[in-house]
């Protein structure tokens, strides 16, 4: 018999290729997914994780789409942030702690790298900055 005609090698697979999970935050094959879901996509092996865990994720998903690379809580979400500092959920109240001290730490590095020694020129805007407690 004739040999089976040999496959061209796929050229390597686009990036946009597969769908992008939002819960393990990784560009997949379309086969790690089940099934064309709607708007987010959760892969096999998230999939597995249950339900508190995936809880968790998207919660943590949201709170990081509320900061910056920085590690900044932009400013037009703080409020929404401080929300998830009382969650009920006691692992996502831990993160959201974190994050926010985070927050806090880089403004007040960022405020520190700022201070210009020659030129004191603090008329209490910095501290508004800093200040802003609800
Ligand atoms: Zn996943």
């Amino acid at each position: 018999m004739a040999a089976k005609a040999r496959k061209t090698p796929k050229p390597a697979t686009p990036r946009t290729a597969g769908r992008f999970c939002w819960s393990c935050q990784r560009q997949r094959s379309s086969q790690s997914f089940s099934a064309p879901g709607a708007g987010r996509y959760l892969c096999r092996e998230c999939q597995a994780l249950g339900k508190d865990e995936l809880d968790f994720r998207s919660a943590r998903a949201n709170l990081e789409r509320m900061m910056t690379d920085d590690g900044l809580v932009r400013r037009k979400q703080r409020r929404h942030f401080r929300k998830f500092l009382d969650d009920p959920r006691p692992r996502v109240k831990e993160l959201a702690e974190h994050l926010w001290r985070l927050d806090r730490q880089v403004r007040t590095e960022k405020l520190e790298s700022e201070a210009q020694p020659e030129a004191p020129a603090n008329d209490g805007t910095a501290m508004e900055f800093m200040a802003e407690e609800g």
